[in-house]
């Protein structure tokens, strides 16, 4: 079964078609983060102009490239939450046209969803159960997946999500948008003890997590360092940040994992590509006697190749959508 999937939730437009679920033919991508980083972050206007303009080229790069004519395509997928509105709109009505004029079934698929089935992808073995976690820049969620299309939620953020506190520091330090990769980088070569960064718990929910506190304290101590001209070491407190994001996230994802009796572990999410919650992530795992799934970093911002392959289980389950298909900006994961 070959799915043409569309993504455009943020400000990526994504165009994708896969076979069968796990064999991506081709999976084309237009991002518009330069444009937004001369604001500081995504203009919700600016992006839905953006989708406008790609998504009619993608459709037809990601049909040439995976070698199929309009014909060949049996079902049409797209995005419809959670996101931005206006740019999530763009999708579903492009994607309902292409339904209606190919005559194909239509299949609405949760973009967080979607972002947990990179790891399908990634690895063909890998089947539910496992717990996931799922950290990227508008989410930050500990997901119990059951099956394809049957999921619980154990744990969420509070406040920020992870990659939300990625980009706003990085933003005050002024290393580029968005955020969380140059922070990265630039952490490589600093010291993790360097800067005490808090380590909250939110109280009575050990599986849920808090970034507002964090970020904030990352905030201050810059500003406080700029006002005093003193110098920081930059690379140690990108560092001493990251690790203390690291230790919001995976003990909690572990101890879910405990909870549910989950031998298997998988990661999800723009967030996903970090270093350190990836060394911590293996590190945990090998003690817990657990096996780790990590996508890679290809696969772990916003894509249409996780959508077409969402869809082929979300259609396997019946869940197709008529041309009354709408957006959502929210959307809970556990009803899809
Ligand atoms: P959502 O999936 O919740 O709707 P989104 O689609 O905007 O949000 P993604 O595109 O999945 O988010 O991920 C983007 C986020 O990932 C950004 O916040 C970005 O800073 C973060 N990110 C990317 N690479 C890294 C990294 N190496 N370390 C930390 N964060 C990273
Ligand atoms: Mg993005
Ligand atoms: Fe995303």
């Amino acid at each position: 079964m070959n799915i043409l999937a569309f993504e455009s939730s943020c400000d990526e437009t994504a165009a994708a078609v896969v076979r069968d679920g796990r064999t991506v033919l081709s999976d084309a991508i237009a991002s518009q983060a330069d444009m937004h980083a001369l604001y500081g972050g995504v203009v919700p206007e600016i992006a839905s102009r953006k989708h406008v303009e790609a998504i009619a080229g993608l459709a037809d790069a990601a049909l040439a490239e995976a070698g199929l004519r309009k014909a060949d395509v049996d079902a049409v997928a797209v995005t419809y939450g959670p996101g931005l509105i206006g740019a999530l709109l763009v999708g579903v009505n492009f994607a309902k046209s292409v339904a209606y004029g190919l005559g194909v079934p239509l299949i609405p698929v949760h973009h967080v969803r979607g972002h947990i089935s990179a790891n399908y992808i990634a690895h063909p073995e890998l089947e539910p159960p496992f717990v996931c976690l799922c950290v990227s820049g508008g989410t930050t969620l500990i997901v119990d997946v059951r099956d394809y299309t049957e999921m619980a939620v154990l744990g969420a953020t509070r406040d920020d999500a992870a990659g939300e506190c990625f980009d706003k520091v990085a933003r005050v330090l002024g290393i580029g948008y968005p955020g969380g990769a140059p922070m990265d980088r630039l952490s490589r070569t600093g010291d993790a003890g360097r800067y005490a960064f808090p380590r909250v718990q939110v109280h009575d929910a050990p599986l849920d997590m808090s970034f507002s506190g964090l970020k904030t304290a990352a905030i201050n101590l810059i500003h406080n360092a700029r006002q005093k001209e003193e110098a920081l070491d930059l690379p140690s407190l990108a560092a001493s940040f990251s690790a203390a994001v690291s230790d919001m996230l995976v003990p909690r994802v572990m101890e879910a994992a405990r909870r549910c009796g989950r031998r298997k572990v998988a990661v999800a999410g723009g967030v996903a590509a970090n270093s350190h919650i990836r060394a911590d992530l293996e590190a945990a795992c090998a003690a817990a006697g657990c096996r780790l799934y990590l996508p890679p970093l290809s696969l772990c911002g916003d894509n249409g190749a996780m959508i077409g392959c969402q869809a082929y289980y979300e259609y396997l389950a019946g869940h197709t959508a008529d041309m009354a298909l709408n957006a959502y900006a929210n959307r809970d994961i556990a009803k899809g």
